[in-house]
């Protein structure tokens, strides 16, 4: 049977692009390689789905470290809103939260998998699981149909909606890169974005599964203010991890190719060096008998005081009344300007999204067509478009779907 589209992949880009294809009339078959569709979807936003965001499109553009421009017009023609009011018109309902973000109302990411999958396959998409495609076929230029382990199945129009190289567990294992590549598409080298850091300082184990929440965390490299962050982190038997690292993750991740990479972490981010200062002596002279390790029970986090004593030089018997001032000063540094240094990031599989991928140059950015392939559309993860934290990873895949399945059925 020659199929109108075919869609290789079922994660969030693929089934949007699947089910607005079907819906446009087109006869679609989506290959799977999972048992089911979806299953990264499932994880995401720790199992609640950030879906998308609801600021305004300057800030969307933004929100991309690599080619945030490149979705410009997909944005323009299905946004934030559309997607808030598809999943609403699906039966999930979405709340938005602190920093814009937006939920469904459930927070259950799998109201969002069984949403798009019933949107695919309602609207006559046929989707068949445990379905790998190992090549996309091309004859004069043109593509012609997909090879898998059963044949090879005709079609003039293949949606590649593959995702990344992240969490291949997934079914996400970076297979779309090389397909691609086949077919003369350039790639753009892939990175771990939105990655916990690895730290040279070993010490962090001990805090491990700590998080600290109202930090401000700067990044320097070679003494270059890069980045600042302010929220909440995470430490780990590694290193760092947690919202405010991923953020930084992007940068941290392309200065450390280059050099050194400090991260100084403010712990008492709303005061000055000053008021930390004052405060300190003002304990101190209250608590003159008392031993430090108990004052700094009410300054930090329980399991913190302790590393944080050891690091000071400090011993944690000492009594306020004791501290001298150079002692003070170098707590008052600590607490604003705690260094640690940078040495790689985890694994691009731990990684929540891969940077790199097909260059944007060879895409049409109205239609998700490849330029280089008629008959050849991307979308999602697998473009090299790449957003911060507040989901604009998952609203770049489903505009990024939407228009690939539209621009591909209208093509009929
Ligand atoms: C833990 C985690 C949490 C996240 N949380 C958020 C969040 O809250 N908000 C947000 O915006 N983003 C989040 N993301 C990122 C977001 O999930 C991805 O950017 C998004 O899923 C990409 O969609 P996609 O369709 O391109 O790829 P995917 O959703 O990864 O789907 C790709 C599909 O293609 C299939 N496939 C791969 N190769 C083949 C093949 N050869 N043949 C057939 N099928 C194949 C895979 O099995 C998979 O089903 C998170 C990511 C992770 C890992």
């Amino acid at each position: 049977m020659m199929w109108d589209v075919i869609v290789i992949g079922g994660g969030a880009s693929g089934l949007m692009a699947a089910g607005r294809a079907a819906e446009l009339g087109a006869r679609v078959l989506l290959l799977e390689k999972m048992g089911r569709v979806g299953i990264k979807l499932g994880l995401t936003g720790k199992g609640r789905c950030n879906l998308t965001n609801g600021g305004d499109l300057p800030s969307f553009i933004e929100s991309y470290r690599h080619n945030g421009k490149f979705l410009h017009n997909v944005f323009s023609r299905f946004f934030n809103d559309d997607v808030t009011a598809f999943f609403q018109a699906q039966g999930v309902p979405t709340v938005e939260e602190r920093g814009r973000r937006i939920f469904p109302r459930s927070n259950r990411a799998q109201d969002v998998v069984r949403a798009l999958r019933e949107y695919a396959s309602g609207q006559g998409a046929k989707i068949n699981i445990h379905a790998p495609v190992l090549q996309i076929l091309a004859k004069e230029g043109k593509v012609r149909g997909v090879r898998t382990e059963i044949g090879v199945v005709d079609s003039k129009r293949i949606i590649l909606a593959t995702g990344g190289a992240s969490y291949p567990e997934t079914g996400s294992s970076g297979d779309g890169y090389k397909m691609a590549r086949d077919l003369g598409h350039t790639v753009q080298p892939l990175h771990p974005s939105l990655v916990p850091l690895v730290t040279a300082e070993t010490f962090v184990k001990d805090l491990q599964g700590l998080s600290l929440k109202n930090v401000r965390a700067t990044l320097f490299s070679q003494g270059r203010k890069l980045e600042e962050e302010f929220g909440e982190m995470l430490f780990t038997h590694f290193g760092v991890s947690g919202p405010i690292i991923f953020t930084l993750s992007g940068a941290a991740v392309e200065a450390m190719a280059k050099g050194k990479v400090e991260m100084a972490l403010d712990l008492k981010p709303a005061l000055s060096i000053e008021q930390v200062e004052t405060r300190l002596l003002r304990e101190f002279r209250e608590q003159s008998r008392k031993q430090i390790a108990n004052i700094f029970a009410n300054l930090l986090p329980r399991r913190l005081g302790p590393v944080f004593l050891e690091r000071a030089g400090i011993p944690g018997e000492m009594k306020g009344g004791e501290v001298r001032s150079a002692e003070r000063k170098r707590l008052v540094h600590l607490l604003k300007d705690w260094r640690l240094t940078l040495l790689r990031p985890r694994p691009i599989e731990e990684a929540i999204v891969t940077a790199g991928g097909v260059s944007v140059k060879e895409i049409h950015p109205l239609t998700m067509e490849s330029r280089i392939v008629p008959g050849l559309y991307f979308c999602g993860e697998v473009i090299d478009v790449d957003g911060k934290t507040g989901g604009y990873n998952l609203q770049a895949a489903f505009s990024t779907g939407w228009v690939a399945g539209e621009t591909a059925a209208d093509s009929l």
